[in-house]
């Protein structure tokens, strides 16, 4: 088209658009912002009218009820609209919610798919019971009332016998702030067991040292410089609404760093990409952060309020005076190794590169946004140490909860208190933290198999919740291996809405909800602001809306899915009848005493009493708080936080408080935990039992930072105390798959990358996401496909790992660093022959047998069109769903985050005649000697370990048992 008719065009739309704006309706009027044209306004939610596409050229109107749900594809929680066909009953298809603060109306492609996931032919509808051997593919279809009396019986007598700590439940995604873990408490058991430490762990404890929340929470649109180490606008935490705020200010002229191995999607869209070796970005950090203090361009007045340094001095310095101006003395030499020049040998960077990126962090002052999460934190021995060198940047710059700045996430977060709270369980689980790990950010979930082969302890009762051990972990043979061993794990439970690689392994297969199938609560970090949201069974919520009454989310849910909510409080009443175990009350009806709290009760009362805000919202709009977030699923409670670590403590609150020399203001006297199930950004106690409320800085006690200091800790005092003080500081530690300790030949394998349109093996069921993306070759740069005599795309390698190896098909590209491989972790789903189909378009169907070398799977047939009640299986034209790499990985739990590392010291060679695409082959044997050469990088807790504990009491804790069993026990070993 000529460029005058464009030009024609164009300015007709503008016209256009123009006049709409001056009549005022271009633009919603809630969060959203965007155009009208692509949001039904709240008014019309009743009866939002549309034309059905399939009808055409007939203008058909189909009526919807529009109801709010969130997405559970990944942890943003993003705000869904389903659009609920007034004729037929049924969800036509999912939107986003223009009212979500968070997401504001946008979504991925994850959150429409859900649609799919609702729909897919291959989903388990009804309880099920093993029929046959463990692993066999032999069920039977039982009635739910089977299924929780025989649960029931289990753990009421594993309660009543003594054998609490064989109660275990691991959840994958979480999706939700807190409700499991008070089921637990309610039965008096540690059993939470979670995922993390094969996630976020490292950037988790990083952050944790230095400002006692787990989370940064960057305020991207307001910044100048935003620093991501991550795939982060992708497929990062929270991405979809962090990545539309780091559009944003990319849009406002904001520059963008990324640190990304892999030409990511995030990496194209940088002002500076860089691309270095793995493992050493915390070296990047610390030359960034030595440019900033030699050039004077750190926040002097920040650093002298709020870091830790007199703490630091008094103890690595005892000969110095205590003052700041010998703070920035000793501080001008601690990182002058880091030059650029160092930082260049370590990650292959020019220096003149690294040295252009220093400056432009160090212009941005208190507008520097950043942000690590997994990647290189949870890819590398010492990983932590790259989110802890990261903050240190901002620390240095002052941009701690700054207009721009990065938060810690426990001021932009909210999390209400429910109606009951049960007390602390009396017993500690030593299978998910155990002595050897008393620094681990997370329970030390991917070394179940190991403790349970070496006879740490049984399980009696196993659940798995949104979660797929045998795939998700690395080393899964080792977890098939225990869970097929019924003297290891009595009965096996998974609660999941579809088949999985673990869950054939189960007794019981119990099938829950998706995300608009289910009721959670949940509130993240991703803007200065603070908001709930609320997930609810939409068909309930619409049904509603049209005057029926609803008691049961298997009402209106396929087949007879259920929800956990209403799956766990009708269990906690089977385990206990009488009430005689003390579980039932943490399940009444307050209301109705004597009687089972509803879902109803228990939001309600959620939102009427813990909800700053809502009740006064909802009377405004003549609707109680519950019908408000039935009616619009999310609730804005506060926004534009600021630094309140600079609240001044009201005298009212300081009576009869003492202050330590150090300034840190205490209660006197020693208090109970706080029910960390309801997390209040509140610091826990210390090791003598005193709850700190504030701390001294120049005089004016202030609430500061839930760390024991009460200040930013560039020293850590825990580190130190608890047999690490050469990592004290923000440092860098050489990663396991450093130059130096790799073999001749060894390359770098990156396992961790995920890929925009699939999230673990939650998406598998989804078949829009399958055709998008259903493979996972393996990324190797053209010198060393040359070089390794891998000729061509698609030809297949042989990656060799430290147990084993997989066949898997090459991907030659530039987008890889020389030297490093790279498989993304979705794909490579599969399904034992003679087993249920599971998710059709995404799993081949392998066999796996145990011979002297120990594990080999081989494909039998691939992925392929299949009959089914959805036209579309019949279509799929893919065959090739990658390989299952995490099969091949051996444990590296890092000894003090806990966190897994990674990354793979792997040699990669060209496919030999007998190897096919997708085999595998695992020593388990060797898996073990792995797990115990790990081990040995520790330092136990032990009876001389601080205050006699086996783990600092200020450290998170998802379920924090009582007080007295942070005691270590008797039988302890001794520190080192
Ligand atoms: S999967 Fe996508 S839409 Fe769903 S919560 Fe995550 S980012 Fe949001």
């Amino acid at each position: 088209m000529p460029d005058a008719d464009l030009d024609a065009i164009g300015a007709r739309v503008s016209a256009a658009r123009r006049a709409v704006t001056d009549r005022g309706e271009t633009f919603y009027q809630g969060p959203s912002g965007t155009h009208l044209a692509s949001v039904p306004p709240k008014e019309r939610w009743d009866d939002w009218v549309e034309l059905d596409s399939r009808a055409w050229p007939a203008r058909r109107e189909r009526h919807y009820l529009l109801v709010p749900t969130t997405c559970f594809n990944c942890e943003s929680a993003c705000g869904l609209l389903a659009y609920v066909d007034r004729g037929t009953g049924r969800v036509r298809k999912f939107e986003g919610n223009p009212e979500h603060p968070g997401s504001r109306g946008r979504n991925c492609a994850k959150g429409p798919a859900t649609l799919n996931q609702v729909t897919d032919p291959d989903r388990i509808l009804y309880p099920l019971r093993r029929s046959g051997p463990r692993g066999s593919g032999q069920w039977e279809r039982i009635s739910w009332d089977e299924a929780l009396g025989a649960l029931a019986a289990r753990i009421r007598a594993a309660i009543t016998e003594g054998r609490r700590n064989e109660i275990m439940v691991h959840i994958g995604r979480p999706g939700e702030d807190g409700f499991t873990e008070r089921v637990l408490a309610s039965w008096g058991v540690d059993g939470h067991n979670s995922h993390t430490n094969v996630c976020s762990s490292g950037g988790r404890a990083g952050y944790q040292f230095w400002m006692g929340a787990d989370r940064p929470s960057p305020d991207y649109t307001n910044a100048k410089v935003i620093y991501l180490i991550s795939a982060h606008l992708e497929a990062g935490h929270y991405f979809n609404p962090h990545a539309q705020r780091i559009t944003q200010a990319r849009a406002n002229g904001a520059r963008v760093i990324v640190l990304d191995t892999r030409l990511s999607n995030t990496a194209t869209h940088a002002d500076h990409w860089l691309s270095p070796w793995p493992g050493s970005e915390a070296a990047i950090n610390l030359a960034i952060a030595q440019h900033i203090i030699a050039t004077g361009r750190y926040h002097r007045e920040f650093v002298r309020r709020w870091w830790n340094w007199a703490e630091y001095l008094r103890a690595c310095h005892p000969g110095l005076p205590v003052t700041f101006e010998v703070f920035e003395e000793v501080l001008a030499t601690l990182y002058t190794g880091f030059t650029f020049d160092y930082a260049a040998a370590e990650s292959g960077i020019d220096a003149a590169v690294l040295a252009e990126v220093a400056e432009t962090v160090a212009g941005a002052g208190t507008r520097f946004a950043a942000h690590v999460w997994r990647s290189a934190a949870a890819g590398n021995l010492g990983g932590w140490q790259v989110a802890r060198t990261l903050f240190l940047i901002s620390a240095l710059l002052g941009a701690v909860a700054t207009e721009g700045g990065t938060f810690p996430n426990a001021l932009n977060k909210f999390v209400p208190r429910p109606i009951h709270i049960p007390p602390h369980p009396g017993v500690w689980q030593d299978l998910t933290w155990p002595l050897e790990y008393p620094l681990a950010q997370n329970e030390m979930s991917f070394l179940l198999p190991h403790f349970l082969a070496e006879g740490r302890g049984r399980l009696d009762t196993y659940f798995t919740r949104v979660y797929n051990p045998v795939w998700t972990n690395p080393d899964g043979l080792s977890w098939m291996e225990v869970l097929t061993d019924e003297s290891k794990i009595g009965c096996f439970v998974a609660l999941t809405p579809t088949w999985n690689e673990s869950a054939y392994f189960a007794d019981y297969v119990l099938p829950m909800g998706h995300g608009s199938e289910r009721h959670d609560t949940h509130s993240y970090e991703q803007y200065d602001g603070q908001w709930i949201g609320f997930r609810q069974p939409v068909l309930r919520a619409a049904r509603e809306r049209l005057g029926e009454v609803i008691t049961d989310s298997r009402q209106v849910n396929p087949g007879e899915v259920w929800e956990e909510n209403e799956f766990w409080i009708e269990l906690s009443w089977r385990i206990d009848p009488d009430g005689a175990l003390g579980i039932r009350q943490y399940h009444e009806s307050r209301a109705r005493p004597g009687s089972k709290l509803t879902v109803d009760e228990y939001y309600g009362w959620m939102f009427d009493h813990s909800v700053p805000g809502l009740p006064e919202r909802a009377a405004a709009d003549g609707m109680t708080p519950l019908a408000w977030m039935r009616r619009y699923g999310a609730f804005e409670i506060a926004s534009g936080q600021g630094a309140s670590y600079e609240q001044e403590v009201p005298p009212g609150e300081l009576a009869g408080m003492a202050t330590a020399p150090d300034g840190r203001v205490y209660t006197g006297t020693a208090e109970p935990l706080s029910p960390n199930i309801v997390p209040t950004g509140v610091p826990e106690p210390d090791d003598a039992g005193r709850r700190p409320v504030g701390v001294q800085i120049d005089g004016v006690v202030r609430r500061g930072f839930p760390t024991p200091s009460g200040r930013l800790e560039f020293w850590s005092g825990t580190l130190a105390a608890w047999g690490w003080p050469e990592h004290a500081l923000p440092g860098y530690i050489k990663s396991h798959v450093h130059p130096d300790r790799l073999a001749a030949g060894q390359l770098v394998l990156l396992s961790t990358f995920r890929l925009p349109t699939q999230i673990h093996t939650r998406s598998a069921n989804a078949k829009w996401l399958d055709e998008l993306a259903h493979t996972n070759p393996v990324w190797i740069h053209p010198a060393d496909a040359a070089r390794l005599g891998v000729a061509r795309t698609g030809d297949l390698v042989r990656v060799e790992t430290e147990i084993g190896h997989f066949v898997a098909k090459a991907w030659i590209t530039e987008g890889i660093r020389p030297g490093v491989v790279a498989c993304s972790h979705h794909m490579g789903r599969w399904r034992l022959d003679g087993g249920p189909r599971g998710a059709g378009g995404m799993m081949a169907t392998v066999g796996l047998r145990r011979g002297e070398s120990g594990w080999r799977m081989q494909r039998l047939a691939a992925a392929g069109p299949y009959e089914s009640g959805d036209p579309d299986s019949q279509r799929i034209w893919w065959s090739d769903t990658g390989v299952h790499q995490n099969l091949t990985f051996g444990v590296h739990p890092d000894p003090i985050s806990g966190m897994h590392c990674w990354h793979q010291a792997v040699r990669v060679r060209p496919a030999g005649p007998g190897d096919r695409h997708g085999d595998i082959a695992v020593d388990t044997g060797k898996a073990r000697e792995v797990y115990l050469e790990w081990l040995k990088l520790t330092r136990p807790a032990g009876t001389g370990s601080p205050g006699g504990l086996r783990r600092p009491a200020w450290l998170i804790r998802p379920l924090r048992p009582a007080r007295e069993l942070y005691r270590m026990p008797q039988h302890a070993r001794q520190a080192r």
